[in-house]
This record gives C-alpha cells, sequence and structure tokens, in this order.
C-alpha cells in the first residue's frame, strides 16, 4: 500500500482505501472487535490477518464455483484488492440452523435444523439497530428491485450450498452466516464485504459429546474462549485441506 493510498471509509473492522486504479479499492481488515451493534469492543492482535486469509480463500473458492464477487487480488498479509462497488444496504444472513436472535424473536428452539435454508434480510443501517426487513418493506423503501432481489437470493442460495460442503470438508457446522452484496462499475451485482468467522456461526463438527463448541465470534459476544485460538483452528484447518487447490 502506498502512503497516498487515501482511507475512504472507516468500518468496524475493517478500512477501506482508494487504489490507484479508480474501479478499484483496498480492503485491510482490523484487529478490533465489536458486538451489540459496538456496545462491546475490544481488540484481538492477529485478527485481521487471520480474518483476512479466511475472507480471500472463501472468495477465491467461490469464484472458481463460478460466483461473482468483488474480489480482485491478495495485497498483503491483512489486505486485498477488491473492486470498487457501491454496497447496497442489506445484511443478507442465511440459518442453516436456528441459533441467535430468531430464537429471541420467534418460539423456535435453538438448535433446531432447517429442512430449507431460511434467508433473512435486515436494513443495514446502524442507527436504527439493522432491523429485519419483509420482501414488501424492501420493495416499500425502493431499496432495489425485485429482479435484482431474485439474483441475490439465488446467489445467496448457492454460496450457502458451496460453504456448507466447504466448512463440513474440514469437519465445521455452518449454522448461518450474513452477507453483503454491492454493484461494481459495470452495474453487476456482485459478492462483497467479507467472508469471515466475524459474519457467521461454525460449530465444531469434532467437539465431544455433541456439545457446542463456537469457532466463531460467539466466544468474545459471550466470552465463550480465546477468539485467537478458533479463528487460527479455522485457518489452519482451510489450509490443510484447501489451500493448494484455491
Ligand atoms: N451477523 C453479522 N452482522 C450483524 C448481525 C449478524 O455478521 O450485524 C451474523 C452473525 O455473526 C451470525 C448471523 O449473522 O452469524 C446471524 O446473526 P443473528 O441474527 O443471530 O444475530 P446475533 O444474535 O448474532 O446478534
Amino acid at each position: 500500500m502506498n502512503i497516498e493510498n487515501k482511507l475512504i471509509y472507516e468500518g468496524k473492522a475493517k478500512k477501506i482505501f482508494a487504489n490507484n486504479n479508480p474501479a478499484e479499492v483496498i480492503v485491510e481488515f482490523k484487529d478490533d472487535a465489536t458486538a451489540f451493534n459496538a456496545a462491546k469492543k475490544s481488540s484481538f492482535e492477529g485478527k485481521g490477518e487471520l480474518n483476512c486469509f479466511i475472507s480471500e480463500t472463501i472468495f477465491k473458492y467461490l469464484t472458481n464455483q463460478n460466483i461473482p464477487t468483488h474480489y480482485i487480488n491478495s495485497n498483503s498479509k491483512s489486505s486485498f484488492i477488491a473492486q470498487k462497488v457501491d454496497i447496497i444496504p442489506l445484511e443478507v444472513v442465511v440459518r442453516n440452523t436456528a441459533y441467535g436472535s430468531i430464537c429471541k424473536q420467534t418460539n423456535i428452539k435453538p438448535g433446531t435444523v432447517f429442512k430449507e435454508p431460511l434467508i433473512d434480510f435486515y436494513f443495514k443501517d446502524d442507527d436504527l439497530n439493522d432491523p429485519l426487513l419483509t420482501i414488501d418493506r424492501i420493495k416499500l423503501m425502493g431499496i432495489i428491485e425485485q429482479e435484482e432481489l431474485i439474483v441475490i437470493r439465488e446467489l445467496t442460495n448457492k454460496i450457502n450450498l458451496i460453504l456448507t460442503e466447504f466448512f463440513s470438508t474440514i469437519q465445521i457446522n455452518l449454522v448461518d452466516f450474513k452477507v453483503e452484496y454491492g454493484r461494481n462499475h459495470n452495474g453487476q451485482i456482485v459478492l462483497a464485504d467479507e467472508f469471515s468467522p466475524d459474519n457467521c456461526r461454525l460449530w465444531d463438527l469434532q467437539a465431544n459429546n455433541g456439545n457446542i463448541k463456537s469457532l466463531d465470534k460467539d466466544r468474545f459476544r459471550h466470552d465463550l474462549g480465546d477468539l485467537i485460538e478458533a479463528y487460527s483452528e479455522i485457518s489452519n484447518r482451510i489450509k490443510k485441506i484447501f489451500i493448494s487447490s484455491t
């Protein structure tokens, strides 16, 4: 990264810098962690590099499976080069197993395995605390066209199938995850943001006696143990199985 790379945006866990090519940006992962809309904050040395590696590997893997993503190339241990996109203000959450907010908002019991994955849309707005949306509200708010919503649903379902398989290969249950999409300079909808243990629930299938062992940000949210140990475990399992084939 050059000294002249201008900071365009700073989020809770990432910084976005301009690149020399105006159609590109540099995505830099921070060590910071936040939870509960930043009510809980901390920093973990090495988290940025781990999340960068995990995200890059997953973006490359998805690209190889014909999923359009913003990922272009690696840059440093904690940053990669991506297409500059306009982020669509939707947090798209896929749930394979019930956990977290859905169990607080409904009578669905934690750990219930869904017959079909559930896709929930949240409005990406910290001031409003990212409220859950309905399809009709998305239409009413004019966030995206109906056809684009269909594209996003299809991509999200495909990503879920690919990554459920990816994680099961490394003995991880992909319980749920959040993704974001953006429009690139051609107007194409591409997967953007990141895919890391900050944004998904990963349960260790090697855990003893059927207990839930979280290898994701729930460690930080609910003080379940060392976060770096969990993220390193994910990274190491990925390296063992996938790194030569991605
Ligand atoms: N998630 C996220 N960012 C958010 C909200 C949720 O990445 O602002 C992820 C979260 O890590 C989990 C999934 O989306 O993997 C579902 O989260 P849930 O709705 O259960 O919210 P939580 O109870 O975790 O706040």
